[in-house]
């Protein structure tokens, strides 16, 4: 039996997101990037003798954002503990953490995996905590420290080991950034560090119910790096099991370049941390009134989103997903849609489709190609909708309307492009008929084929008819027109 076959991972995952409050958690420091380096600091963050944190209040509303959105429980009582450690990044020489007592408990979040099925994740819980600094590795022989970072709030979101491969992994780690993002807590680029994920894995024999020992990966700053990652280790650990060797507990720093995971420090138990109460501290009391008042600010939710594309527009699923992926993308598909439905008078559903097509392929494209989010795209909803209503009321082709959108790019409207550039869609029928004969007597073999029975020609005409009216032609009807004198002529 094959190693794959005997053996089951389990993978949990620890994903901690840089929560968009304008300063930080316990102080009055801006959080915002770019700041010369050590400037942005006070006594708080620097953790002098005698400088008392106080806790930002838009942490805890994040946090409880969050919280319900994954449907956890938000504890009425929380509280931070110290979590106590060396390292230059951290010159407090301790971590303010919930450990005990975190904010949210429980919960869960959906993901659809790619056979069409649906699991639901478990989260264990979800607890605030501070950054730490950040050591810079890359100038000279010296490391050099950076500490505006320091006290940045985080929040860490753990899930229960219900994980089952690699992909299972990256694809609660897509719904997590989701969520987040939607929620607005968190900006969720991974190459910045906004959102980081440690994964916990073990393997165990298929049908064992008990959990094997676990290692620890850091350092995977990307979606396609959590797989890779998870994927080399839980190779190693299943030979080394199948060699009779012993896992050992310990954190493994993955080695993008080299494709390894490589031991850091065996695992420390929580123990070493010497945790004990933040004695600076209240405890967090979060009342049910504070919890409804967040309820209310809460956005459509991305799965709700989802299905109601697919209830209200009749939209397939792929393209609600598609389109729900980021709340940006979601936004400008809905203004593109309420415009064209207004502009053309038809009922959102019937042009729901097109707009969709129009968003998931050129629309994304631009934007990609352009770094921007959708939201930025050098051509708004509003223009698209512009566009795709001459579309809808047959003054231009779908193929005309490609070239018109890369032409929008600079900045004009449909209207003024297609007026200037004379590219109204012929519909004309004797116009079009001119020129499906003119192919016709141009290409009498490949007629004599179409009669045969060689019917794959026929898009050979069409494309021959779009050559020759400058792709103006209505396609509705030179299909027509090419039928009726294939079947009549000769
Ligand atoms: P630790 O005490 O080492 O921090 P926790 O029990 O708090 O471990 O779990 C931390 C993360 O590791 C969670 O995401 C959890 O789901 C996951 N985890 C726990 N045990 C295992 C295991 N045996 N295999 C894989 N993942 C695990
Ligand atoms: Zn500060
Ligand atoms: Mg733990």
């Amino acid at each position: 039996m094959a190693l794959s076959d005997t053996y089951e991972a389990v993978i949990g995952l620890e994903v901690h997101a840089q929560l968009l409050t304008e300063t930080k958690a316990f102080c009055g420091c801006p959080t915002s990037f770019g700041a010369a380096p050590n400037t942005s600091t006070c006594p708080v963050c620097l953790g002098l003798p005698g400088a008392l944190p106080v806790l930002n209040r838009k942490a805890v509303e994040f946090g409880i954002r969050l919280g319900l959105a994954l449907e956890s429980t938000i504890a009425p009582r929380s509280a931070f503990a110290r979590k106590n450690y060396f390292y230059p990044d951290l010159p407090k020489g301790y971590q303010i953490s919930q450990f005990e007592f975190p904010l949210c408990a429980g919960g869960g979040i959906d993901i659809d995996l790619p056979d069409g099925t649906r699991r639901r994740i478990g989260i264990d819980h979800a607890h605030l905590e501070e950054d730490a600094g950040k050591s810079i590795h890359d100038r000279g022989a010296e490391t050099l420290v950076d500490v505006n970072r320091c006290g940045v709030p985080l929040l860490e979101i753990v899930t229960r080991p219900d994980l089952r491969s690699p992909r299972e992994a990256s694809l609660t780690l897509a719904r997590i950034r989701q969520l987040v993002t939607y929620l607005e807590i968190c900006d969720g680029t991974m190459e910045e560090g906004s959102l980081r994920c440690d994964a916990n894995v073990s393997v165990r024999r298929r049908g064992e119910e008990s959990l094997g020992t676990k290692t620890e990966v850091k350092n995977m700053n990307s979606f396609r790096n959590v797989e890779r990652a998870l994927e080399f280790e839980i190779q190693r650990q299943k030979r080394l099991i199948d060699d009779g060797g012993t896992i050992l507990q310990e954190t493994l720093l993955w080695d993008a370049e080299r494709g390894v995971a490589v031991p850091m420090r065996s695992k420390e138990e929580s123990h070493d941390y010497r945790y004990f109460p933040e004695p600076d501290l209240l405890p967090v009391r979060v009342d049910e009134a504070w919890i409804d008042a967040v309820r209310t600010t809460l956005p459509e939710l991305p799965a709700a989103r989802r299905d109601r594309f697919v209830a209200s527009f009749g939209l397939p699923r792929y393209d609600a997903d598609v389109l729900c992926a980021e709340r940006g993308t979601a936004e400008y598909f809905e203004e593109a849609l309420r415009v064209l439905a207004e502009k053309t008078e038809s009922p959102p559903r019937e042009v729901a489709k097109l707009v969709s097509n129009w968003v998931m392929t050129e629309v994304l494209r631009v934007a990609g190609e352009a770094s921007l989010p959708v939201l930025h795209s050098p051509v708004s909803a509003a223009r698209l909708a512009g566009l795709l209503a001459l579309v809808q009321n047959g003054t231009i082709s779908g193929t005309i309307a490609k070239e018109v959108f890369a032409a929008m790019l600079t900045g004009a409207d449909a209207e003024s492009i297609v007026r200037e550039r004379g590219l109204v869609m012929i519909s004309d029928g004797r116009e079009i008929l001119r020129s499906v004969q003119a192919v016709l007597s141009q290409f009498p073999e490949q007629v004599a084929t179409y009669r045969a029975g060689g019917t794959k020609v026929f898009g050979f005409f069409v494309g021959e008819v779009m050559k020759r009216t400058g792709g103006k032609a209505n396609p509705r009807v030179v299909t027509e027109c090419l039928r009726k004198e294939l079947e009549t002529r000769g």
